[in-house]
Parts: structure tokens; C-alpha cells; sequence
């Protein structure tokens, strides 16, 4: 067997934060005392500011900013008055918080299985699974690649249905030349520190060019407050604070060269696999024709009787990586009484059982990549390591 890591390669940690935010901490510190001094913490022209700015970087009329990206997804199927009885179709290879949400507003999930070949909801499935009760489609950009939008925005129309976007992993992206957050009704992204766009705690917004939904959103992100204490409808406490929009606009202003990085890594990685010989073994991502992925993650797929083991030897190895996600939500216990058995939906359990995210952060430099992709080589090297594509 390979030897573990030696004094000569350090390790490849999957994310580093601090190195992301040391070229620009005089900025975040300075921001951080502006905002200490002005007292205002919660909303406020920071906040203000900084929907006007992700407005314009997603070409979209209006923000609304809020707690969490979750938030913005319960605020979204809100203001579209979505509850119990209603069903909302997602997908079921995604983060919990998009089924989570469709949940805590008392409406139902209904989850189609994602595409072969892909990690998003099967397009051309969506249309089977509407029913009188079907009230939005949200569809995921998982890893930051969207999902399909020209067929799921045709059948949208065809049964006139909303679609949310859930793009909390994939801000910047675009489908055919336009950027998510504008691809449905609404846009909803995350701030989560580990995101594309990343704030030093939660945080998250709403892209839309509907006027008065931006209105209604900005009314139950406060209680449903439509004025003076006056409560029309119940809403949240979902506010997006000063601090997090201060750090997000100095992070906004680089986050085009973060993202150019991330999309030179996934190119270096798809070369050094090939370069490898490892094609036949690993399947790398795949960007469809008029997408630009933006790689949140930087996921590959391996034979499922090899994966937990090939995780253990990366990070025995000092390769940071992740399992993105390993139970897929229909098989999640919370939702079992919503009676989707194994089996049910198998391109979702397949994926689940054969990805591996890999480093793919901004300041990765080619020295890291290649030795990720060395460590994988030597982990998938062993005569355990199955023909992922023997026929
Ligand atoms: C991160 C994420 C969310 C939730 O965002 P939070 O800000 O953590 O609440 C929702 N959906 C997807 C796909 C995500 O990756």
C-alpha cells in the first residue's frame, strides 16, 4: 500500500476559510468597526445596499435579504400561500433544507428522481408527477450547475405553476446566458459561509422581479408587519443582519475571480483524471451545453462498493473530501410516512451511494490538485478498485 502523507506533502484541507478571508481582512475588520459605530445592526441601508448589489449581479428587480437560505425557501412557498394540502416537487438528491422547508409550511414533497448522468431533477419526469394539488416545482442547482430550465420552464407554463429556484449552491451560475435567481419566479440563495458567496455566519436572499411579492416577502420576513405594528398575515423573524451584509459586499466584489478559480480547478481535475487513467474507474462531472457550473462542489462518482473505502484513504491521506449527500431525503426516517420505499427512485440512491466531493475552494492551488488527485489515484489503485465502467 501507498504511505500515509509525509513531512513533504501537506494536507489538502476540503475548505479553509481563514485563507480565503486573510487577503481581505483589513476590509472585514474595517466594515466590522463601521458597523459597531453606526448601531445598526439588523436591516438597515447595509442590508439595503447589499440587495440592491445581489439584484444586480443576478439581473434580477428585486432583493430580499433574510436569516438563511432555508428561510428564504419557507418565505418564498409563504408569500405564495403554500400549505397544507398543496404539494411542491423537488428533487430528492439535495441538501435537507429544500424538502425541510416544503414541510414546515405544512405542504407536501414530492420528489422525482434526478437525471441519469446528472445530479439534477429529471426535467422531462416533472410533468408525471403533477396532480390538481401540484402548487410549486423547485428545482435545485445542485453543486452549482442548474437544473434543466427550458423543459421544467415549459411545463411551469404549461400548468401554470411556479417554479423557486433553489440556488443557494450555485449563485452565478447561468442557463443559457442568464443567472440563476432569475430562472423562476423566485431565487432563493444561502450565505452560509461554506457557499460560493459566503458570510461569517447565516444569511440568505430572495431574487425576484415581481414588485408586489417583493413587497409581501419584506412584510413576512417582519412578523407579516405591514406597518405601524399592523399584522395582515403571520410571517417570521427572518432578517438579514448588518455585519453579514458588510462582509457580503466586500466578498461579492471578488467573488467572479473566486468563481473563475473554481471553474480553472474543475478543468485541472478533469485533465489530471484522465492524465491518470482513471476515466474508466471515476466519473467526472459533467456541464451541459449552455451552463456555466460554478462548482460549489466538485463531485466525481465511483463504483458504490468502493467509495467509503476510497474516503477513508483520502483522508488518511490528508485529503479533505465529502460525502455530498449519502442518504437522499426520500429515504430520509423523518419523511418514511410519506411512503417512498427503497428502490423508489434509483438515480438518486445511486448517486448518494457512489459520490465524492473533492477540494475544490478558491485558493487551491495546482500543487494541491494534483496531489488530491495523486492520493485518489493511489486509493482507486488497489485490485479492490472495481471497473466502474466495465460494459
Ligand atoms: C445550503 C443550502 C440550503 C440552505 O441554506 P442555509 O443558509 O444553510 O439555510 C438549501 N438548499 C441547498 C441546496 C443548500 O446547499
Amino acid at each position: 500500500m501507498d504511505s500515509p502523507v509525509d513531512a513533504n506533502s501537506p494536507p489538502v484541507p476540503f475548505i479553509d476559510l481563514a485563507a480565503q478571508h486573510g487577503p481581505i481582512a483589513d476590509k472585514l475588520i474595517a466594515a466590522t468597526t463601521r458597523i459597531l459605530d453606526s448601531g445598526q445592526f439588523v436591516l438597515g441601508q447595509e442590508v439595503a445596499d447589499f440587495e440592491s448589489e445581489i439584484a444586480a449581479y443576478c439581473d434580477a428587480a428585486f432583493a430580499v435579504g433574510c436569516a438563511s437560505g432555508t428561510d428564504a425557501l419557507i418565505l418564498s412557498l409563504m408569500a405564495l400561500e403554500i400549505g397544507p394540502g398543496d404539494e411542491v416537487i423537488t428533487s430528492p438528491f439535495t441538501f435537507f433544507a429544500t424538502a425541510g422547508a416544503i414541510h414546515r409550511t405544512g405542504a407536501t414533497p414530492v420528489f422525482v428522481d434526478i437525471e441519469p448522468g446528472g445530479f439534477n431533477i429529471d426535467a422531462d419526469a416533472v410533468a408525471d408527477a403533477i396532480t390538481p394539488n401540484t402548487r410549486a416545482i423547485i428545482p435545485v442547482h445542485l453543486f452549482g450547475q442548474t437544473a434543466d430550465m427550458d423543459v421544467l420552464w415549459r411545463t411551469a407554463v404549461a400548468h401554470d405553476i411556479p417554479i423557486i429556484e433553489d440556488a443557494c449552491q450555485a449563485i452565478g451560475a447561468t442557463f443559457q446566458g442568464r443567472r440563476t435567481g432569475v430562472l423562476g419566479k423566485m431565487g432563493c440563495f444561502s450565505f452560509f459561509p461554506t457557499k460560493n458567496l459566503g458570510g461569517a455566519g447565516d444569511g440568505g436572499i430572495i431574487t425576484l422581479d415581481d414588485e408586489k411579492l417583493a413587497q409581501h416577502l419584506r412584510q413576512l420576513r417582519m412578523h407579516g408587519d405591514t406597518g405601524g405594528y399592523h399584522h395582515v398575515t403571520v410571517g417570521l423573524n427572518s432578517r438579514l443582519d448588518a455585519l453579514q451584509a458588510a462582509f457580503l459586499r466586500i466578498k461579492l466584489v471578488e467573488l467572479e475571480d473566486w468563481t473563475r478559480q473554481r471553474i480553472a480547478a474543475a478543468t485541472d481535475y478533469d485533465r489530471l483524471l484522465s492524465e491518470h487513467g482513471l476515466s474508466d474507474r471515476i466519473t467526472s462531472p459533467v456541464t451541459f451545453d449552455n451552463r456555466r457550473h460554478v462548482f460549489n462542489q466538485y463531485t466525481i462518482r465511483v463504483a458504490a462498493t468502493d467509495r467509503d473505502r476510497i474516503v477513508t484513504s483520502l483522508r488518511d491521506d490528508g485529503i479533505g473530501c465529502a460525502v455530498y449527500y449519502p442518504l437522499p431525503l426520500h429515504r430520509q426516517p423523518c419523511f418514511h410516512s410519506l411512503g417512498y420505499p427503497q428502490g423508489s427512485l434509483p438515480e438518486s440512491e445511486a448517486a448518494a451511494a457512489e459520490v465524492i466531493s473533492l477540494p475544490i475552494a478558491p485558493g487551491l492551488d495546482s500543487v494541491a490538485r494534483e496531489r488530491v488527485i495523486d492520493r485518489l489515484a493511489a486509493a482507486c489503485g488497489g485490485a479492490a478498485c472495481k471497473q466502474r465502467r466495465a460494459a
